[in-house]
């Protein structure tokens, strides 16, 4: 049966992405893949399906949310390469039945009040994998010690994000895939900004370490030695 899936699943990818393998699982080979989501990124190329994510998301301190979200996965991404890992930087629309060890999508709050302040992460709300959670809570651990920003309770809309409902769309995870999506911080808070755009390298840090300690490089090279 997995086996059938598998195949059914490389073809779709030839057919839609033109290149096996760019979704291959990858834990076999001894490489931890990491896929980041630069929230809104490229979002006007959103398919029919994924039509209402068209839009730039919230905007401050004269920057789009996605040009901060992508210069984060971006600073992420490099730290995470120096660390030993494969990190692929995707945009708004994921490609479907996207699978890797780890998927963060990385996003921007706003709010009409500059008062309202911190980040939140959240797991999907129907998780198959049964291990969101635990990655959500770690994320939100590293990434409150790498910026100092308070921690806020997520909300139900980011638990029902597009990118984890595999049910409803093609353009979404894999379920065997990990995936959380962590909102930053406030553009439209002055305290966030701090972070956000003077000190991105913060930010970039938190996601980092979460995933170097939820999913250690070393683990896997370890069960690959001979
Ligand atoms: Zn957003």
């Amino acid at each position: 049966m997995k086996t059938i899936q598998r195949s059914a699943f490389a073809l779709f990818c030839t057919l839609f992405l033109g290149a096996p393998g760019v979704t291959a699982q990858s834990a076999d080979e001894g490489v931890i893949r990491i896929g980041l989501q630069a929230g809104h990124w490229r979002s006007i190329e959103a398919p029919d399906e994924l039509a209402r994510i068209r839009s730039n998301g919230t905007r401050g301190g004269g920057k789009e949310e996605w040009e901060v979200t992508l210069d984060i996965a971006e600073r992420a991404a490099e730290l995470l390469r120096a660390r030993g890992y494969e990190v692929e930087i995707l945009p708004a629309t994921v490609p479907p039945g996207y699978r890797a060890d780890l998927f963060i999508a990385i996003h921007a709050d706003g709010f009409h009040s500059p008062a309202a302040s911190g980040f939140s992460v959240a797991p999907p709300r129907r998780d198959a994998t049964g291990r969101a959670g635990a990655f959500a809570e770690v994320l939100a651990g590293s990434y409150r010690e790498a910026t100092e920003l308070r921690h806020r309770v997520a909300t139900r809309r980011m638990q029902g994000y597009y990118a984890f409902n595999s049910r409803r769309y093609h353009h979404a995870l894999d379920p065997s895939t990990v995936g959380v999506i962590i909102e930053t911080g406030f553009l439209t808070s002055p305290v966030d900004r701090e972070i956000l755009l003077n000190a991105p390298d913060r930010s970039a840090r938190g996601i980092a370490d979460a995933v170097e300690r939820f999913l250690p490089v070393s683990a896997v090279v370890a069960n690959d030695s001979p």
